[in-house]
C-alpha cells in the first residue's frame, strides 16, 4: 500500500520556504547612517564623567524604553545575560548564597548567580504555564537564599502574585528575565516591573533587536546605581562619585553601542504592532492545532497577556498513540522547517534540555560557587529533582514559531493542514 505521509515517501504538504522574519527597514538604515555620519560610534567614558552614562543616542534608547515600559530607570547593556549578571551583583549576591532559577529556559538565566559565587537552586515550572511554580520556590528556599530569577518563558507571564507573596515574606530579591517577553502583562503591569529588577534581551532571534543588546529596567534608586557602576567600570567610578557601599560594584564593560542604540530607538516604535500580530497568528493556530485530539494549546490566565516569543503545545502520547518526537519528525517532514537556513528550525519536540542535565552543573565545574568553603548548604541537580521539566521536556511539550510576524493565513494553513495530515494517518507511524 502507498504511504501517504511525506516522512513515509508521500508527497509533502508544502516545500516553499516560509517568509522570514526581518523586522529591519529604511528607519533603522537611515539611523544608523546618522551615527556613522557622526563618527563617534560609542560616546562611553570610563570614568566619573558625564559620557559615563554613554552618548546621546544610548541615552534617548533608555529614555524611551522607560516611557514604553513606565519605569524609572533603564539602562541598556550588550546582551541580556550581562544584564543578568549585573542584575545579580546589583542584588548584592555572593559567594555562599542560593539563587532560585528555572530549570527550563535559556542556560544564561541560571548561570548568572554563579558569577557572583553563588549557587543557583532549580525550582521545577508549572505544568501548564510552563514558568516557574510557586510551590516549588517556596521548597527551595533555605536560609541561604537571597533572590529568586524568574522567567517569563516563551513570553508568558509567570504566576507573579504567588512568587512576590514569597519573596516578601522571605525578604528576597525578585529578578525578572523578561528575554521572551517584552510587552507581556500580568494585571495590567508589564513584566519587568513586578519585581525589582527586569532584563531584556535585543539579540538577533527575540521580538526586537539591534543585533545583540538588552535592557535592565528597575524603579529602585540604589539597584540603579549599581547597575550603572557594574555596566561600566565601577571600580574606577566609586571614589570619584563617594559611592558609600561599594559591595559588588567593581565593573565590567557592557556598553552598548551608538548604533545599536539607534537601531533600538527605531525597533522598540515596532514592537507594539509586531506583539499584536504574534498574538492573532498564535490565537489562529492555537484554535486550528488545539482542536486536534491529544494536542493541547497553551493556557493563558484570563488577565494575562502572553506575547509569544514561541507557541508551546502539550502532546499526549496515551491519546494519540506514538511518540511525541514521531509525530513531530513526522510535521518536519509535511512542511518546510526552516526560514533562512536549512538548521535553524521553526519546530521542535521540547524546548532546551533542564539546565540541570549540563555538564556545567553534573559536574560542578567551576572552582567556587559549588566548591566554595564559604557555601554551606548541600544543592542537588539530579536527574529527577525537577519531575514536570523532565517531563514536559523530553515527552510532552513542542514548540514552534509558525506566528512570527509575517506568516499570512495561507502560510498557517499550510501549517494547519500538516498537523491534520499527521493527526489523520497516525496509523502510518504506530
Ligand atoms: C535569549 C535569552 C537570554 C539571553 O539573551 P542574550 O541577549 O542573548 O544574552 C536569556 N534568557 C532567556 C529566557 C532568553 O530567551
Amino acid at each position: 500500500m502507498t504511504k501517504i505521509l511525506a516522512i513515509n515517501g508521500g508527497t509533502p504538504v508544502r516545500t516553499k520556504l516560509f517568509p522570514a522574519y526581518n523586522t529591519i527597514g529604511e528607519e533603522e538604515k537611515i539611523a544608523v547612517m546618522n551615527v556613522l555620519d557622526s563618527g563617534i560610534l560609542s560616546q562611553f567614558l570610563g570614568a566619573w564623567h558625564k559620557d559615563f552614562y554613554g552618548g546621546p543616542t544610548v541615552q534617548k534608547f533608555e529614555k524611551d524604553w522607560s516611557k514604553a515600559f513606565g519605569s524609572k530607570y533603564s539602562i541598556s547593556v550588550n546582551s541580556n545575560t550581562s544584564g543578568l549578571f549585573t542584575a545579580i551583583g546589583a542584588c548584592r549576591i555572593q559567594p555562599g548564597d542560593e539563587v532560585i532559577v528555572s530549570p527550563y529556559t535559556m542556560s544564561a538565566s541560571a548561570l548568572a548567580p554563579i558569577i557572583y559565587g553563588a549557587v543557583p537552586v532549580f525550582a521545577d515550572v508549572d505544568y501548564d504555564n510552563f514558568g516557574m511554580s510557586p510551590e516549588s520556590i517556596e521548597k527551595c528556599i533555605t536560609p541561604r537564599t537571597k533572590a529568586i530569577l524568574v522567567v517569563h518563558i516563551f513570553g508568558n507571564p509567570a504566576k507573579m502574585d504567588e512568587i512576590m507573596v514569597i519573596a516578601k515574606k522571605h525578604n528576597l530579591y525578585v529578578i525578572e528575565d523578561c528575554a521572551q517577553a517584552p510587552m507581556a502583562k500580568y494585571k495590567d503591569k508589564y513584566v519587568g516591573t513586578i519585581g525589582d529588577i527586569g532584563v531584556f534581551s535585543l539579540n538577533y532571534h527575540k521580538h526586537i533587536h539591534t543585533g545583540e543588546g538588552g535592557v535592565i529596567i528597575t524603579n529602585n534608586d540604589d539597584l540603579a546605581e549599581r547597575c550603572f557602576l557594574i555596566r561600566n567600570h565601577g571600580e574606577n567610578i566609586v571614589y570619584p562619585k563617594g559611592v558609600e557601599d561599594t559591595f559588588n560594584t567593581f565593573g565590567y564593560n557592557f556598553r552598548m553601542t551608538e548604533m545599536e542604540a539607534a537601531v533600538g530607538i527605531e525597533q522598540l516604535k515596532k514592537l507594539p504592532a509586531l506583539i499584536e500580530e504574534r498574538m492573532a497568528n498564535a490565537d489562529y493556530l492555537a484554535k486550528e492545532i488545539g482542536e486536534i485530539n491529544g494536542i493541547t494549546a497553551p493556557i493563558i490566565e484570563e488577565f494575562s497577556k502572553h506575547v509569544y516569543y514561541v507557541q508551546a503545545f502539550k502532546f499526549d502520547q496515551e491519546i494519540v498513540g506514538i511518540h511525541r518526537n514521531t509525530f513531530i519528525n513526522a510535521i518536519k517532514a509535511e512542511i518546510p522547517s526552516a526560514v533562512l537556513r536549512e538548521d535553524t528550525p521553526l519546530i521542535g519536540a521540547g524546548y532546551v534540555k533542564p539546565i540541570y542535565l549540563q555538564p556545567l552543573y553534573q559536574k560542578r565545574a567551576t572552582h567556587c560557587s559549588f566548591n566554595c568553603e564559604k557555601y554551606k548548604g548541600e544543592v542537588s541537580y539530579s536527574k529527577g529533582i525537577c519531575p514536570i521539566s523532565e517531563k514536559l521536556h523530553f515527552e510532552e511539550l513542542f514548540t514552534h514559531e509558525f506566528m512570527r510576524p509575517g506568516m499570512s493565513k495561507e502560510d498557517m494553513d499550510d501549517v494547519i493542514a500538516a498537523f491534520n495530515k499527521v493527526a489523520s494517518n497516525i496509523a502510518e507511524l504506530r
